[in-house]
C-alpha cells in the first residue's frame, strides 16, 4: 500500500501533457461525481444506484472496473459482489475475496478496506505484493492499478467496498484520490437516504395498512376540524365513505346538533394541547341513525409544539351500552324483585312462625284434651267394671274375667279356683243398724277381701247385694280354701257388733270354694253353680264358715281317680217331701265327704264336713221320728232306736277324725253301709207304705262313677 503520491508535477512539455491528462481526468471524474449526485437524487433502490454509479465511474471517469461488494457476516466472512459495471470477463465472478484478516484472501484492499474503514489504493498491481493472489487475473484483463473505498452506514460501519480499477500504472493522484473518496462518501449518503427512505415507505405502509385493517375508527383531523383521514373501520361505523366523508367538518355529518357544545369544548382541550381526551358521545350515522361512539383523541403536533389537528380513535358501543343499560336495567328489576321478595319472605316468614307457634298451642291443647280423655276413658272403664261402694271390681268384669280365665285354664289345665262369700244375717244387720251402717260394713269387709285376695291375676268382685265372688286363677284347693279361711277370720276379727245375728255377736260370713282342673269343658254357670252350692252349704252348717268343694276339681272323668259315689235314684223317694229333700241332702253331703276323703282334702275341711254331715243327720233323724211318731208307724220305736245307735257312732266317728291317723275306712263302711244302705235304703223303706211308697225294687247302694 502506498500513500496518495505528492508533487509529481513537472514544467517540461511532458510535464504539460501529463498535467493537461490529469486536468481531463479530473473534470471527467468531477462530470461523474456531478452525474452521480444526479442519479442518486432519481434512484429508487439501493441495486439500481450502485449499478450506476458503477457505470458512471467506467463510463465517464473512464476507469476500467469498477464493482460494490458487501461485507457477509457469513463464518467465511465473504465479500459478496452486489453491483458492478466495465470490463470484467468473469473476473468478479471467479475471483475469492474475504474481509477475514487471518486469510490470504482478506489480505487485498477489499479486505484490508473492510476492516479499517480507511481507503487503500495500489499503484501498481504488477509490482505490488499485496495483489499476488489475484496478480495474474487482473493483469490478465488490463488492470493495472485500483483504489479501494469503504462504504459505511450511518453508525460509521463499513459494511462494503467500492473498488475501481485502472489500465494505468499510478493512475491515482493526490485530488483525484480525494476527489473518489468524495464520491464514495456520495455514494454511502445516497445508499442510507435510499434506505431510510425505504424503511419509512414501509413503516408508511405498514401504519397504512394497519389503520386500514383496524378494527376501530380512525379520523385525522386538520386545524380546522376537517377530516384528513378515514379509515375503512370510520367508514363502516358511521356510514361515510373517506370521500364522503374527506375535508368535512363533523357538525356537518356526524355530531348531533344537541351534542355540538360539548364535543366543543373537547376540541378546545384538544387544541390547547390536552394529550387525550376520552369521551363517550352520541353521533350520527349516514342514514341517520343514533349511535353511542367511544372517542380517544390526541392532538397532533408539530415539533415546536403547535397543534396540526388531531387523531381520534373511535369505537362503537351501541350495542355494549345497550347490553351494559339492559344489565343495569336487569339488575335494578333483580334488585327491586329481591327486596319485594324479602319482604314478602319476611312476611310469610312471619305469618309462618305464628301458624307455627298456634299449631303448636292447638297440638299442645289437642294433647291435653287427648290425654284428659284417655284418663277420663280409663276412669270411665275402671268405674264401668267398678262396684261404687265397695271400689271392688263389679259383676261385669267378675264376669268377664271368669269367661276369660275359664277358657285360659281349659287350655292348660291348670287349677282354677273360684270362691263365693255372703254376709251372714246381713238383713238383720240393716233392719237394725240401717243402711248407711250396713253400707259401711260392706265396705270394710271388702276391705279385708282386697287385702288377701292379692296375686297379680286375683279378682275380686262384688257379685250382689251382700255376696262377694273371688277368681284365684292357678291355685288350687288347698290354696283357695287357705285364702277363704283367712277372709272369714278377717271379717270376724273385724269385730263389727251384730246383736241380731244367729250365728255369732259380730258380723261373720260364710264362704264357698271350688276348683276345677283338666281339660274337659265346664261353663262359667256350673263353676259358679258349684261355689254357690258350696256356699249355700256353709249358710246350712251354720254360717260363719268355708265349705269347699273336694269332689267337683276334676274337669273330666277317666283321669284315673276311681272315687266313690252313691248314685241317687228317683224310687228312693218315699213321698214325704221333707224326709226326700233331706235323704237327697245326707245323699249330697256323703258323697261330698267321700269325696273329700278320695281327693286327700285337708283333716281339717273333712272334720268340718263330718260335723256338718251329723248335725243333718240328727235333724233329719229327729224330722223322721216325728213324721213316723205322726202316721203311726209301728215300728217306729225300733226306728228310733237304730238312729239313736247311728247317732252314737257317727259321734265317735267324729271325734276320732280328730285324731291324727282318722279311720277312713271306718267312715267309709258307716257311711257307706250303715247310713244309706242299710238304714236309708232297706230300713227307712218300712215306712214308705205308711207314706205311700212301697216300692223295695232298685234300691242300692253302688259304688259308681260320678255323674
Ligand atoms: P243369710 O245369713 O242367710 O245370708 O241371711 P241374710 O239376712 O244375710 O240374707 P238375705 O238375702 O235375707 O238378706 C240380704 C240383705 O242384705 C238384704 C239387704 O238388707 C242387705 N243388702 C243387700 N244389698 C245391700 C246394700 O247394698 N247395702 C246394704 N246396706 N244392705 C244391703
Ligand atoms: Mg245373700
Ligand atoms: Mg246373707
Amino acid at each position: 500500500m502506498k500513500d496518495v503520491p505528492n508533487g509529481r508535477y513537472g514544467c517540461n512539455i511532458t510535464d504539460r501533457k501529463q498535467a493537461d491528462e490529469v486536468l481531463h481526468r479530473l473534470n471527467r471524474q468531477l462530470r461523474a461525481i456531478s452525474n452521480c449526485n444526479r442519479v442518486m437524487i432519481q434512484a429508487k433502490d439501493e441495486r439500481t444506484l450502485l449499478n450506476d454509479i458503477c457505470r458512471i465511474i467506467c463510463n465517464e471517469a473512464g476507469y476500467r472496473l469498477a464493482w460494490v461488494g458487501y461485507a457477509e457476516d457469513d463464518v467465511a466472512k465473504t465479500v459478496r459482489p452486489v453491483a458492478w459495471s466495465g470490463y470484467d470477463s468473469g473476473y468478479i465472478a471467479n475471483t475469492r475475496l474475504t474481509w477475514d484478516e487471518t486469510s490470504e484472501y482478506g489480505q487485498g484492499p477489499a479486505g484490508t478496506v473492510i476492516r479499517s474503514g480507511t481507503p487503500v489504493h495500489i499503484q501498481d498491481f504488477a509490482t505490488d505484493t499485496q495483489m499476488i493472489p489475484w496478480r495474474t487475473s487482473a493483469l490478465s484483463r488490463g488492470y493495472r492499478s485500483g483504489i479501494a473505498l469503504p462504504v459505511k452506514d450511518e453508525n460509521k460501519k463499513t459494511f462494503g467496498v467500492l473498488l475501481i480499477y485502472s489500465a494505468e500504472v499510478n493512475a491515482f493522484s493526490e485530488d483525484e484520490i480525494r476527489l473518489l473518496i468524495e464520491l464514495s462518501g456520495d455514494l454511502i449518503f445516497g445508499i442510507l437516504a435510499l434506505r431510510t427512505r425505504e424503511a419509512l415507505r414501509k413503516s408508511e405502509e405498514r401504519l397504512r395498512l394497519e389503520v386500514t385493517r383496524m378494527p376501530i375508527g380512525y379520523i385525522v383531523w386538520d386545524k380546522d376540524f376537517c377530516v384528513v383521514s378515514w379509515n375503512p373501520a370510520a367508514e363502516r361505523i358511521f356510514g361515510f365513505t373517506f370521500e364522503e366523508a374527506s375535508g368535512r367538518h363533523p357538525y356537518e355529518i356526524i355530531v348531533r346538533p344537541e351534542t355540538q357544545s360539548r364535543v366543543e369544548k373537547i376540541w378546545a382541550r384538544l387544541l390547547a394541547g390536552d394529550e387525550s381526551a376520552h369521551s363517550v358521545n352520541e353521533n350520527l350515522t349516514k342514514d341517520g341513525r343514533s349511535i353511542v361512539c367511544e372517542w380517544t383523541n390526541t392532538p397532533l403536533k408539530q415539533e415546536d409544539g403547535t397543534v396540526l389537528g388531531t387523531i381520534s380513535m373511535i369505537q362503537e358501543v351501541t350495542e355494549r351500552m345497550r347490553a351494559e343499560e339492559e344489565i343495569r336495567k336487569l339488575n335494578q328489576q333483580l334488585e327491586e324483585h329481591v327486596q319485594e321478595r324479602t319482604i314478602e319472605l319476611s312476611k310469610r316468614n312471619s305469618e309462618l312462625n305464628l301458624e307455627i307457634h298456634e299449631r303448636k298451642q292447638a297440638e299442645e291443647k289437642l294433647r291435653k284434651a287427648k290425654a284428659q280423655l284417655e284418663e277420663t276413658n280409663r276412669v270411665l272403664e275402671t268405674l264401668s267394671v267398678t262396684d261404687p261402694l265397695t271400689g271392688l271390681a263389679n259383676r261385669r268384669r267378675f264376669d268377664e274375667t271368669l269367661a276369660k280365665e275359664n277358657a285360659r285354664h281349659l287350655r292348660s289345665g291348670a287349677p282354677l279356683s273360684m270362691i263365693m262369700l255372703d254376709i251372714d244375717n246381713f238383713k238383720a244387720f240393716n233392719d237394725n243398724y240401717g243402711h248407711v251402717n250396713g253400707d259401711l260394713c260392706l265396705q270394710r269387709i271388702a276391705g279385708i277381701i282386697a287385702g288377701n285376695v292379692v296375686r297379680p291375676a286375683d279378682v275380686a268382685a262384688r257379685y250382689g247385694g251382700e255376696e262377694f265372688a273371688f277368681i284365684l286363677p292357678e291355685t288350687n284347693l288347698d290354696g283357695a280354701i287357705a285364702v277363704a279361711e283367712e277372709i272369714r277370720q278377717g271379717i270376724y276379727n273385724l269385730a263389727i257388733p251384730h246383736a241380731y245375728s244367729s250365728t255369732a255377736d259380730f258380723v261373720t260370713a260364710s264362704l264357698g270354694v271350688t276348683v276345677v282342673t283338666g281339660k274337659a269343658v265346664i261353663s262359667e254357670s256350673d263353676i259358679i253353680a258349684r261355689a254357690d252350692k258350696m256356699l249355700y252349704k256353709a249358710k246350712k252348717g251354720g254360717r260363719n264358715r268355708v265349705e269347699a268343694d273336694a269332689t267337683g276339681g276334676e274337669r273330666q272323668s277317666g283321669t284315673g281317680k276311681n272315687l266313690i259315689q252313691l248314685v241317687w235314684q228317683e224310687n228312693f223317694n218315699c213321698g214325704n217331701p221333707l224326709i226326700d229333700a233331706q235323704h237327697r241332702e245326707l245323699f249330697r253331703m256323703t258323697n261330698d265327704l267321700l269325696g273329700a276323703i278320695e281327693s286327700s282334702t285337708p283333716n281339717f275341711i273333712i272334720a268340718e264336713r263330718v260335723t256338718h254331715l251329723l248335725k243333718e243327720l240328727l235333724k233329719h233323724f229327729h224330722d223322721e221320728e216325728a213324721i213316723l211318731e205322726a202316721v203311726q208307724f209301728p215300728d217306729r220305736k225300733l226306728h228310733a232306736e237304730e238312729h239313736a245307735r247311728l247317732y252314737q257312732k257317727s259321734l265317735e266317728l267324729a271325734r276320732m277324725f280328730n285324731a291324727d291317723n282318722p279311720p277312713l275306712g271306718e267312715i267309709y263302711k258307716f257311711l257307706v253301709y250303715e247310713v244309706v244302705f242299710r238304714h236309708m235304703a232297706l230300713a227307712d223303706r218300712t215306712f214308705y207304705s205308711f207314706i205311700g211308697k212301697v216300692t223295695t225294687e232298685n234300691m242300692a247302694a253302688s259304688p259308681s262313677q260320678p255323674s
